[in-house]
């Protein structure tokens, strides 16, 4: 379904008379790009295992050398795959407003490859490592690149010898408390927020567009369904966010 040019010109009338932008993307604009997300059905060699297997602390202790390898087939799909045109409108939104700031649900970094300066990772990066013990602190980075490692065995932190694991956010894990900090305070602070290509159902980011809400914010939401926050949305712009928001970036030049 096309959306029509009325209910652009009133998200593009929201946003226009807005200094600070949040925009909150989920697993909706990853797809778009070809990666796949939790919620699709684990495809091939790994379909037999459980998601909370291949991603947890419990899963991890219990083979470390099936979990990296799992993450290491993921980054190489990650690696492969590029921004789409969801991505680089919303890195264009930049040119336009004196403050945006995207609260990102996926791992993939995909936003940053566009261009999108100020991120909020809720569930990290899967293209960063770290030690599983934070033998140095909470996170301890540990660049692959300064290692030796292969793609079959989770290798050894360098300074404590505890494995190397993902560094993203896993079943039965808080998300960061200074991403989730943050992420509040960019919600009640901006004048609209766009919510893309997200359910609206995992939390805490399914709160985050009602906390903007309550502050006196305007919500839009782009997405292929209705769902969750579609109540409470100002504006509702169905359809892939890589179709919609390069045609709402136009008409905010327009
Ligand atoms: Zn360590």
């Amino acid at each position: 379904m096309m959306v029509s040019t009325t209910d652009l010109d009133r998200a593009a009338a929201l946003l226009g008379g807005a200094r600070r932008i949040a925009v909150l993307t989920g697993a909706g604009v990853s797809k778009e790009s070809g990666v796949p997300t939790f919620r699709d059905p684990i495809d091939g060699l790994w379909a037999k295992y459980d998601p909370q297997q291949l991603a947890s602390p419990a899963g991890f202790r219990r083979d470390p050398d099936l979990v990296w390898s799992w993450y290491m087939y993921r980054l190489d799909l990650v690696s492969a795959a590029h921004p789409n045109p969801g991505h680089q409108a919303i890195a264009d939104l930049q040119d336009l407003f004196e403050g945006v700031t995207v609260l990102i649900q996926n791992v993939d970094g995909l936003h940053q490859e566009a261009g999108s300066r100020d991120v909020v990772e809720l569930h990290g990066n899967i293209r960063r490592f770290k030690c599983f013990a934070d033998c140095q602190g909470s996170p301890t980075p540990i660049a692959l690149e300064s290692i030796a490692y292969d793609k079959e065995s989770a290798p050894a932190c360098p300074h404590c010898g505890e494995r190397v694991r993902p560094d993203v956010v896993w079943y039965g894990e808080r998300l960061s408390a200074e991403a989730i900090g943050r992420a509040v305070d960019v919600a009640a602070r901006c004048n609209v927020m766009l919510v893309v290509g997200t359910s609206g159902v995992v939390e805490p980011a399914a709160s985050l567009p009602y906390m903007a809400k309550a502050n006196g914010g305007r919500v839009i939401e782009v997405n292929v369904a209705r769902g969750g926050i579609t109540p409470i949305t100002d504006v509702f712009l169905e359809g892939l966010s890589g179709e919609v928001l390069p045609r709402l970036v136009e008409a905010l030049q327009a």
